[in-house]
């Protein structure tokens, strides 16, 4: 049973999806016009986490995240540039090259990251005949009305318009008014009202316009997300996630289009992470204190101690980046990977002393109830670590039999089900482990002779991420040490 924290009713509930042993998730994906940053990584772990835990439960997970390669303008209402535009301009690109070489960067960092592959990543450039579909039923409903600039949605239409950020529509309007990142088109309603195809500009490029009967234009970006999440999992999502900047606009323009045009309930659960933070403001390009998981690489951090680190705070809180933490992360991750290694290498023989297998049931039942707490990742890593420190005080005094350490490191490798933190890559003895660096070694050295540099590159890092071995090329050939 989880236990899920619903952003709609406010308070956590059981989880219960409309199919028995499936679950639909979306999640809103990346605008393809920049690298990704941390803190778009830390919500897509958390995410990660959540998909995790519902696989262990049984579940049988549709996940969606999809691509954004149009539609987001600069300011997330109605302000601005699109942004895939801009950079395309900015870097004397396609707009399809600055997207592409951009989604091969998020792949490359989840995949890092050992975030499970989504089932399906849509684009939304792909998505176009299904955008205008949504808009024409919308149309037909009458929501939706025509300024010169494009075709708006009349957010006074939709009953219940801000229940996800428990705001009226007043009160909407008020706040968006106050930061003052809405632009008043002519012709606009209400300051809530959002464009749901844009039509052409005299700056718009060819690539970036489609013909549609409004008009040639683009869609807007709340549509995508509503169109896309429908055609793939449904008119009702069991889960939808996000991070907490998308509730008060985006998602909540998501609801408005979806439901207006369904009839149904768009989503039966919100799961939405808060931010990472630099010195308590928010991550973001538009502020300039960004990091990305390539920086942090080459800093010398393995993707695993990030993961690490983000999953260890709760994900409804704020999480304070700093380079002391991350090093203190990593710091632990090296003291349970060398005790995962020492387990393997016990060979006592002896009984499991019924006390200690009883520590490791508790250890367990501790750990995944924290789990199914509204994924308290902190309270189960503490369970975890109470189990670790009591094995390694009975491996101190000479006293855990191979038995009991099985069993330690089956709990173990139950843990990184939801942990993810590749432990299985860590639990062999030492001497299985050199035969695996020396194999690592010979597939560079025959990259190389083969001129394949990159293939050579990417063993050598992999070799330093994972495994922390430093590879020297001398004149007697590669020599290896263990870092630090
Ligand atoms: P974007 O590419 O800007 O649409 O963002 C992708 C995802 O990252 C969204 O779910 C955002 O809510 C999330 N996000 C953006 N900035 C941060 C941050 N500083 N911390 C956590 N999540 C973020
Ligand atoms: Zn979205």
């Amino acid at each position: 049973m989880l236990l899920l924290y619903n952003t709609l009713s406010r308070k956590k509930q059981t989880f219960k999806p409309q199919k028995r042993g499936v679950v639909s998730i979306y999640a809103c994906g990346p605008t393809v016009y920049s690298a990704p940053h941390i803190g778009n990584m830390r919500t897509y772990l958390e995410q990660d986490v959540l998909k995790r835990a519902l696989i262990r439960l049984g579940y049988k997970v549709n996940h969606v995240v999809n691509i954004t390669d149009v539609g987001h303008l600069v300011g997330d209402a109605n302000l601005g540039e699109d942004k895939v535009k801009l950079a395309a301009e900015r870097e004397h690109k396609t707009a399809r090259q600055v997207a592409d070489f951009y989604t091969a960067e998020f792949e490359r960092d989840i995949s890092q990251l050992n975030i499970l592959k989504p089932d399906v990543m849509p684009k939304a450039t792909e998505h176009i005949r299904e955008m205008l579909e949504l808009i024409g039923h919308l149309e037909s409903k009458g929501y939706l009305y025509s300024v010169p600039t494009g075709i708006y949605y009349d957010t006074s239409r939709f009953k219940n318009y801000g229940k996800l950020s428990a705001m009226s529509f007043a009160k909407l309007n008020k706040y968006l008014k106050a930061g003052a990142r809405v632009e008043r088109a002519a012709g606009i309603k209400n300051i809530t009202d959002f464009a749901v195809w844009r039509l052409r500009e005299r700056q718009s490029i060819d690539e970036m316009i489609w013909d549609s009967a409004w008009g040639e234009g683009f869609p807007g970006w709340h549509i995508e997300c509503s169109a896309m999440s429908m055609k793939y999992l449904g008119e009702t999502l069991d889960i939808h996630c996000g991070g907490i900047d998308h509730i008060p606009i985006h998602h909540t323009n998501e609801i408005a289009q979806s439901e207006a045009a369904s009839g149904k309930k768009f989503v039966n659960y919100w799961v939405h992470s808060n931010f990472l933070t630099v010195d308590g403001k928010k991550m973001a390009k538009s502020i300039g204190n960004v990091y990305t998981i390539g920086d942090l690489i080459g800093k010398g951090f393995s993707p695993m101690a990030i993961r690490y680190l983000f999953i260890s705070a709760h994900y409804r809180k704020k999480l304070n980046f700093t380079f002391d933490s991350l090093e203190n992360v990593a710091k632990t991750l090296r003291g349970i990977y060398s005790f995962l290694q020492r387990l393997s290498e016990i060979k006592r023989a002896g009984a499991a002393d019924p006390k200690f297998s009883k520590k490791v049931s508790s250890a367990k039942k501790e750990f995944f109830g924290e789990v199914d707490n509204d994924l308290n990742i902190p309270g189960a890593l503490s369970a975890m670590h109470s189990l670790i420190s009591e094995a390694n005080r009975r491996i101190g005094n000479d006293r855990l039999t191979a038995s009991e350490a099985k069993k330690v490191m089956a709990a173990m490798m139950e843990f990184d089900e939801v942990l993810g933190l590749e432990f299985e890559r860590h639990s062999k003895p030492k001497e299985d482990l050199d035969e695996r660096i020396k194999k690592l070694i010979e597939m560079r050295e025959a990259a190389r002779k083969e001129k394949n540099f990159k293939g050579a590159d990417l063993i050598r890092d992999t070799l330093r991420q994972h495994y922390r071995i430093i590879l020297e090329d001398t004149k007697d050939g590669v020599r290896w040490h263990r870092e630090g």
